[in-house]
C-alpha cells in the first residue's frame, strides 16, 4: 500500500516485473512525500498559530493592510441579538458585489455601528472586527473554498443586545439628543444602548459628508451612551451620600438641616431646583427630594480628600474597565485646593465634574448588585456559520465598589425616591423601581437642563435591570427622564 499516486504510477501493465525498478522509484517517491509531508506539517502548525495566537492582533490593527486581505478570502460573518435576529449581514448580489445589510437600520445604528470600506467601522462591527473576518469553518471546508475560488464564512457574533428593550429604549428618547443604556446588573450583559441623533449604516457611506459636517454640534456618530460627557446633576447625590455615610457610618440617620430654598457661601449662592423650599430635611428626605441647598451643606462637611478617594473608587478620572466600548473616561475635578462654592457645586453635580450615561449606570449597577461591579459587556459569543459555539466571552467581576451595607442603605433611599419623591411616576407598577433623578444644568443660559434618571428595577420572576437616560435640554429628570425608563421597565417586565 502506501500512497495514492505511487499506485497509481505503479499500476503500469506488467507490475510484477517492474518491481524492482518500482521500488526504487518508490523509495524517492517517499522521500519526497515525507519532505512534503514535512514541509506541510510546518504549514499547518504556522497556521493553527497564526489563527489561534497571531491572528487577533494582526486583523484588529486598523492599520493593517491584511484586514482587506481578509476581507477578500473570508466573506464578514452575521451580527445577531441576543434573541436570534439578525441585525448586520452580507449579501452577495449575483454580479458579486457585497453589501452590507442592516435590517433595523438606524435602531442599533451606534451599538452595532457600521462597516464602511472607505471610511472605516464603529460599535460591535469594530469591537468584534476579527471574530467576524475570521473563519473557524473546518480545514477541509476552508481548503475547498481556496481551490475553488469560493470565500469561506466568517464566523458570527452574537450580542446582549436585546430588539425589543432596543426599540423601547430607541422610542423613549423620542425626537431628543441624548442616550439610554441598559444591563443586567447581575452579569453585566448590555440590553439597550441607544443614542441619538442617529444615522442609517445601510448608507453610512454615501451619507458620509453629511453626518460628518452636520452644523450645530450633533455628531451624530457620537455613541451618547459610552462616549457623552456630561454634568452629571442630582444624579451625582448618589456619590455624595455614600461619601457622607462613610464619614458618618454611624450617625448618619441623625443628619438634620433646614432648607429654606438657597444658601449662600464663599459670595456664591446656590437654590434648589424650581424654587422649590424643603423646610427641615434628614439625609433620607434630602435625597428623595433631592434638595440642593441640603447636599451642598453636606458637600461643605465633607473630607475633600477622601471625596476624592471614594470618587476614584467608583472609577472616575480612569478608564472605565470595559472593553470595547470605546467609553470616555469621566472627571472628577473636586481637591484639597478646591473653593467653597466648588465644593457646593460638585457636592450637587455640578461643577466641573463630567461623567457618560455608561458610567452612572455602572454605578447603580453596583448598587443593586450589593456593591459589586460586573464588568458591562456587549458581544456574548462567536458561533461558526454552522451554529457551533466557537468562543464564550463570560461574565467577569470587577470586585465590590462599596461595601453590601453602603450598598443597602442607597438601595433604600432610592427605592423612597420611587416610591414618594422625585421618582414617584415609577411608583405603583407591577416591578418595584429603585433611582435618583436629574437636573443637569448646563451652558450659560439660567434653567437650560438636561433630564438624567439613573436606577434599576426588579421583580421575583426576572432578573433585575439597571437603566441610565440622559434626554439633553429636556428639563427637569422628574418630568421627561423618568417616563423615558419607565418605558424600557414597562417593555422589560411585560416581555
Ligand atoms: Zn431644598
Amino acid at each position: 500500500m502506501g500512497h495514492p499516486f505511487l499506485r497509481k504510477k505503479a499500476s503500469g501493465s506488467k507490475e510484477t516485473a517492474q518491481k524492482p525498478r518500482a521500488s526504487v522509484k518508490n523509495r524517492e517517491f517517499a522521500v519526497i512525500t515525507y519532505c512534503f509531508f514535512g514541509l506541510f506539517l510546518s504549514m499547518m502548525g504556522y497556521f493553527v498559530y497564526f489563527q489561534t495566537e497571531k491572528s487577533e492582533d494582526f486583523i484588529n490593527n486598523p492599520y493593517n493592510a491584511r484586514q482587506e486581505t481578509f476581507s477578500r478570502s473570508v466573506l464578514r460573518g452575521k451580527i445577531y441579538s441576543s434573541d436570534g435576529k439578525v441585525l448586520a449581514e452580507t449579501k452577495t448580489g449575483e454580479d458579486g458585489t457585497e453589501t452590507r445589510v442592516y435590517p433595523y437600520g438606524n435602531l442599533f445604528s451606534h451599538a452595532v455601528g457600521y462597516s464602511s470600506e472607505q471610511y472605516g467601522r464603529a460599535g460591535v462591527e469594530s469591537w468584534a472586527n476579527f471574530n467576524l473576518l475570521r473563519s473557524s469553518s473546518f480545514f477541509l471546508e476552508k481548503t475547498i473554498d481556496k481551490v475553488t475560488d469560493e470565500k469561506s464564512i466568517g464566523d458570527d457574533v452574537v450580542t446582549t443586545l436585546d430588539v425589543s428593550l432596543q426599540s423601547a429604549a430607541y422610542q423613549a428618547l423620542g425626537s431628543y439628543q441624548g442616550a439610554i443604556v441598559a444591563m443586567h446588573p447581575k452579569t453585566g450583559q448590555i440590553l439597550a444602548m441607544a443614542s441619538k441623533p442617529d444615522f442609517d449604516p445601510n448608507t453610512v457611506t454615501q451619507d458620509w459628508e453629511s453626518i460628518v459636517e452636520d452644523a450645530g454640534g450633533k455628531s451624530p456618530l457620537l455613541n451618547r451612551a459610552s462616549q457623552g460627557l456630561y454634568p452629571p446633576g442630582s444624579t451625582f447625590k448618589i456619590v455624595t451620600a455614600l461619601q457622607y455615610l462613610r464619614e458618618h457610618p454611624n450617625e448618619f440617620e441623625d443628619y438634620s438641616y433646614v432648607c429654606n430654598g438657597s444658601i449662600q457661601k464663599d459670595g456664591s449662592r446656590l437654590s434648589c431646583y424650581g424654587g422649590n423650599v424643603h423646610g427641615n430635611v434628614d439625609l433620607l428626605t434630602s435625597f428623595l427630594k433631592s434638595c440642593n441647598t441640603s447636599f451642598a451643606n453636606i458637600g461643605l462637611s465633607l473630607d475633600v480628600g477622601k471625596f476624592r478617594k471614594t470618587a476614584k473608587e467608583l472609577l472616575f478620572n480612569q478608564s472605565l474597565p470595559v472593553e470595547k466600548l470605546d467609553a470616555s473616561k469621566s472627571s472628577f475635578a473636586l481637591g484639597t485646593g478646591s473653593s467653597e462654592s466648588e465644593v457646593m457645586e460638585t457636592a450637587i453635580g455640578q461643577g466641573k465634574t463630567l461623567v457618560t450615561p455608561l458610567h452612572m449606570l455602572m454605578i447603580v449597577s453596583a448598587i443593586a448588585n450589593r456593591g459589586e461591579l460586573m464588568r458591562p459587556f456587549i458581544i456574548d459569543y462567536t458561533k461558526r456559520h454552522d451554529g457551533d459555539v466557537v468562543k464564550w466571552y463570560p461574565m467577569e467581576s470587577y470586585g465590590q465598589i462599596m461595601t453590601e451595607e453602603e450598598a443597602e442603605i442607597l438601595q433604600s433611599y432610592m427605592k423612597e425616591t420611587a416610591l414618594r419623591g422625585t421618582a414617584s411616576k415609577l411608583s405603583g407598577m407591577s416591578y418595584q423601581a429603585y433611582g435618583k433623578t436629574g437636573s443637569a444644568e448646563f451652558g450659560t443660559n439660567k434653567g437650560d437642563s438636561h433630564a438624567w434618571f439613573v436606577g434599576y428595577a426588579e421583580r421575583e420572576d426576572k432578573d433585575s435591570i439597571a437603566v441610565a437616560v440622559i434626554l439633553e435640554g429636556a428639563g427637569a429628570g422628574s418630568a421627561y427622564a423618568v417616563p423615558a425608563a419607565k418605558g424600557v421597565f414597562d417593555v422589560y417586565f411585560n416581555q
